[in-house]
């Protein structure tokens, strides 16, 4: 008899079609009602489940008996209650390393756009504003040769990092739970402890993963330590900036711009953030390039497969669960 996969979000087509051919397959699909209601029935005689953005923990798996790998197409995995999934001994995969360069990509993007006012003047001039030369209202900053302090020096911090230092010659600080020395050593990057790193960069971007150390990492506090015209970006995830801290920090020109791709709640459906004229909101997009989708899909899909023929997947968050009995 074929083994059970749950496509839990949307996935790529030619790699369902590759999931069809093999294993009996149930698709969750928004449309037929309570997602977690369906997750919870059909996990029920699952051997594996596909897809990214959900949460799921207890309250949708407890009837699962036989789920054996949850491959998840993402590299971060927050919304996965690992505690729950070690108990039950059920595998989770990742795909690191194919969405790197694209998310930093995208970081530069929200950077340069946040400092150079892109979206609100690309809305000025369709708005028929453009009257006459611009002024200091449309004035924005220089990103060339400024400091950019990272939080969370890993691979995509690292990718955001090397933009900076090779393609615009800025100057890299960084702040990790613990040094980097052979990645920061090729960017000149230099060591900082957070406030310092605060206080002192033109361009602050955070790119760690979320856990119990980087919740609510930036709050009040640490933005009346930046500097007045600082411009910070997110990329890793919402909760790791206070979001009600941010919107007052933007709200009294605490800070000069702020540029997101991560909210506290996802989708954003409504937020003071949309009346601010000085923050770049983008719909969680860091890996959303064809190429980079598809590889992800195909990365998550070998994961789920090896585990499913009892072989080692590539890529295992909680490496004490062991893929092969
Ligand atoms: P990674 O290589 O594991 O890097 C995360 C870095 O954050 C590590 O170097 C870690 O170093 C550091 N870190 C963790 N907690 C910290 C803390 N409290 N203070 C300071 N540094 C901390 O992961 P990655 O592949 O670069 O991905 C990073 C995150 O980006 C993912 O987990 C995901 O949430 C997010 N992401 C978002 C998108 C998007 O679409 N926007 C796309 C891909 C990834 P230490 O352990 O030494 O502190």
């Amino acid at each position: 008899m074929k083994k059970k996969v749950v496509v839990f979000s949307q996935i790529d087509l030619e790699i369902l079609e590759k999931l069809q051919e093999k294993y009996q397959v149930s698709i969750i699909n928004p449309k037929n009602g309570d997602v977690n209601a369906q997750i919870l029935k059909e996990v029920k005689d699952a051997n594996g489940l596909i897809g990214a953005g959900r949460l799921l923990n207890e309250s949708n798996l407890s009837s699962a008996t036989q789920l054996k790998v949850i491959s998840s197409v993402s590299v971060g995995y927050d919304n996965y209650d690992l505690n729950y999934l070690n108990q039950q001994k059920i595998l989770l995969c990742n795909t690191p390393h194919v969405l790197t360069e694209s998310t930093a990509d995208l970081a530069f993007t929200l950077l340069m756009s946040a400092a150079r006012k892109v979206p609100s003047l690309d809305v000025w001039v369709k708005n028929g504003e453009w009257k006459r030369t611009v002024g200091v209202g449309q004035f924005g900053l220089d990103v060339h040769g400024k400091t950019l302090g990272i939080i969370g020096l890993g691979h995509i911090g690292a990718a955001i990092a090397r933009r900076g230092f090779y393609g615009f010659n800025m100057n890299i600080l960084y702040h990790n739970r613990k040094p980097k020395l052979e990645v920061a050593q090729s960017l000149n990057a230099e060591y900082c402890e957070l406030n310092d790193l605060l206080k002192r960069a033109d361009f602050i971007v955070v790119a760690v993963d979320l856990n119990a150390e980087s919740k609510a990492l930036i709050s009040e506090k640490e933005f009346n330590l930046m500097q007045k015209h600082a411009v910070i970006i997110n990329i890793s995830r919402g909760s790791v900036i206070d979001e009600i801290a941010l919107i007052e920090a933007l709200k009294n020109k605490r800070i000069f711009a702020a540029g997101l791709d991560v909210y506290e709640t996802e989708p954003l459906q409504s937020s003071e953030l949309f009346h601010l004229d000085n923050v770049v909101t983008l719909p969680h997009i860091g890996s959303a390039t064809t190429s980079t989708r598809k590889k992800m899909a195909e990365l998550a899909y070998q994961n789920l497969v090896d585990v499913l023929e009892g072989k080692q997947p590539q890529y295992i968050v909680n490496k004490e669960i062991s893929a092969i009995e």
